[in-house]
């Protein structure tokens, strides 16, 4: 079999960091990016970019923790070298804060971060209206800085980007021999998958570089996060919702609650909107589906739908989507040599 062919569809932190580690895994491949639309207009440019995982109902607890520690050892090796401010990887240190204590006082990431510790009662006077927290060091990427910086590693091995609009997977079944489908909230189109659905969220980002901690509301809805050039403040999360035009009502909503976190807030200038559409769904699809029609046959593996926590889990979900590709060419080979004989 000659070099296997292999296109991702979608070119957010998930289809960038899929095709990377499929290029890692399977450096005899030529691999093809394929998208309707590149940085700085998809989902991931829109995202805070936090490592601070979200639970997926569906999925098995150790393996979310598993996707998380992979994707913060991979980020914290960036972080710890000249690549850096390129890749736009930074530890970011601050404190989670809940009105009342939470349900689960030691999250299963707790051990994954960095120095986590309930807050003492000295740092909880910064936040008089809120009772107990949890303080820890994370990493952030600046998200912009680090797509690019994936689409240049991609680009040095070779892969190839196409803009293009992919209407039906099968489209491409003359051209390739693995198709990775990781089309974000597009896959609800794309694949008509209904368990697939949108939580918009609207995010301001500011120019505050006095703001050096991060400071997140348990209950996920408001959040200080301090990036290398602007800090994102946020936030909302409307299932369902489809707009992508931010709403100025929301936009004044985020700045007062910020502002009541972190007062120095309403020194903030420049002043910028950011809306996305989070892609969610109970579990992360990561699965092998084979296609066939007339006797012809298409190898396709998912990898969408990561919802409110992609940038926290995409090294994790990308390694063990390469390694399903793998998979794949495995069986091509195994049914091209049989068809030798
Ligand atoms: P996308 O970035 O949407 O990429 C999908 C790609 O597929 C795009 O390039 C698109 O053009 C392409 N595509 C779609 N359909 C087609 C088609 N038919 N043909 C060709 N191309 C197609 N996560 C965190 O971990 N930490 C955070 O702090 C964080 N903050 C967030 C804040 C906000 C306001 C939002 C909205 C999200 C946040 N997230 C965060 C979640 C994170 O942004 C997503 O989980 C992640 O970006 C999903 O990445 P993706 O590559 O699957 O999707």
């Amino acid at each position: 079999m000659a070099a296997p062919k292999v296109a991702v569809v979608g070119a957010g932190v998930i289809g960038l960091s899929t095709a990377l580690c499929i290029t890692e895994a399977c450096p005899s491949c030529s691999v093809t990016v394929l998208s309707d639309r590149f940085s700085p207009n998809t989902t991931s440019d829109v995202a805070a970019g936090m490592l601070i995982p979200h639970t997926y109902p569906g999925t098995p607890i150790h393996v979310q923790k598993q996707w998380f520690k992979e994707t913060f050892t991979y980020l914290f090796a960036i972080s710890n070298s000249a690549e850096a401010p390129e890749a736009g990887i930074h530890l970011v240190s601050g404190w989670q804060v809940f009105k009342n204590p939470p349900k689960e006082e030691i999250p299963f990431w707790s051990d994954v971060v960095l120095g986590f510790r309930p807050m003492s009662e000295a740092e909880l006077q910064k936040f008089p209206r809120h009772r107990f927290g949890q303080a820890f060091t994370t990493l952030k990427c600046d998200c912009p800085s680090y797509l690019l910086w994936l689409e240049k590693r991609l680009k040095a091995t070779g892969v190839q980007m196409h803009t293009r609009k992919v209407e039906d997977l099968w489209d491409l079944h003359s051209e390739y021999n693995v198709v990775v489908n990781c089309a974000g909230i597009g896959a609800h189109q794309l694949v008509g998958d209904q368990e697939l659905f949108p939580i918009r969220g609207q995010v301001l980002k500011v120019h505050a570089p006095w703001v050096k901690n991060f400071i997140r509301d348990g209950d996920g809805l408001t959040y200080v996060y301090p990036g290398i050039q602007r800090v994102t403040l946020g936030g909302t999360r409307e299932k369902d919702i489809w707009s992508l035009s931010p709403d100025p009502g929301t936009t004044k909503d985020i700045f007062d609650r910020c502002c009541s976190l972190e007062p120095s807030l309403q020194k903030a200038q420049d002043i910028t909107v950011k809306v996305g559409l989070r892609p969610s769904r109970p579990s992360v699809r990561l699965q092998r589906e084979d296609f066939s029609q007339g006797g012809l046959k298409l190898a396709v593996v998912h990898n969408y739908g990561h919802g409110a926590g992609g940038f926290s889990v995409h090294r994790g979900t990308a390694k063990e989507a390469a390694r399903l590709v793998g998979e794949c060419i495995a069986a091509l080979q195994g049914s091209s040599s049989r068809a030798k004989l």
